[in-house]
């Protein structure tokens, strides 16, 4: 089977997040998609907004009309106190361990079948600061990666993300500083599998300014997700 873990914060899950998994499963052909809601998000200044079982019950209300995509609970926060050596290495000591992608992958891969393939699912924003994320060289080996485009960016610019390790040299990079990134991007030490169709103008930023702001967000919602944000009073 050809499985991704497609990881946010979900704060909340909109329409760009179902357009890229659609994207993602037609050109790939992927058999399952997990969303991975993070407890603590560990690339985002700000906290989510939203409890973390709140955006987890909105990624099973927008996902359950499409039969390969499957709510996880892969990066759950851990039951009962966080424990003190944990705190202590947190900035907040109040705040819970975050989630980093290379230990979920390593975790997930365990419960994986030796014909299974696993794939990494992301948008190109979130991708172009792979080079800091933990560990970014074992993650590209340990799976394969799926970032899905924006308009404005281009195939330089996920060459250019690439921790340095495997990052092609500059004078390599710059013949496609106006290519499209599309297409699959194969280098020794990763695959990279560039989704080119995706124009869903959605973002969580917008939905929650929307909401606080008393505007509809519904043109961005699910509305399952939108009537669930009305009645839990979110985002306001
Ligand atoms: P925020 O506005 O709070 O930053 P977001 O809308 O980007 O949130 P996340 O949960 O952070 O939502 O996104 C999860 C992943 O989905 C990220 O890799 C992000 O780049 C990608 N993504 C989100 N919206 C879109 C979209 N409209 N098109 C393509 N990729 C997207």
């Amino acid at each position: 089977m050809k499985i991704a873990l497609f990881g946010g914060t979900f704060d909340p899950i909109h329409r760009g997040h179902i357009e890229v998994a659609r994207a993602a499963q037609q050109q790939i052909g992927l058999d399952r998609i997990l969303f991975v809601p993070a407890n603590v998000p560990p690339h985002k200044a700000e906290k989510p907004r939203a409890s973390f079982f709140d955006r987890y019950a909105m990624v099973v209300l927008a996902t359950m009309q499409e039969k390969a995509f499957v709510p996880s609970l892969l990066e759950a926060p851990a039951e009962g106190p966080v424990p003190a050596a944990a705190a202590k290495k947190s900035s907040n000591p109040l705040s819970a361990p975050r989630n980093y992608s290379i230990d979920t992958v390593r975790r997930f891969k365990q419960t994986l079948k030796q014909s299974d393939r696993l794939f990494f699912l992301t948008g190109i924003d979130a991708f172009k600061d792979i080079a800091k994320w933990r560990d970014p060289e074992a993650l590209l080996q340990e799976c394969e990666f799926i970032v899905a485009s924006r308009p404005g960016f281009s195939l330089a610019d996920v060459a250019n993300a690439l921790p340095a390790g495997i990052r092609p040299p500059a004078a390599a990079i710059k013949p496609f500083a106006k290519q499209e990134a599309s297409g699959p991007l194969v280098l020794r030490g990763a695959t990279i599998h560039l989704l080119a169709n995706v124009h869903q103008p959605a973002s969580a930023t917008a939905v929650r300014q929307a909401v606080a702001g008393k505007k509809s967000a519904n043109r961005f919602l699910d509305p399952a997700v939108a009537d669930y944000i009305r009645k839990k009073g979110l985002y306001k």
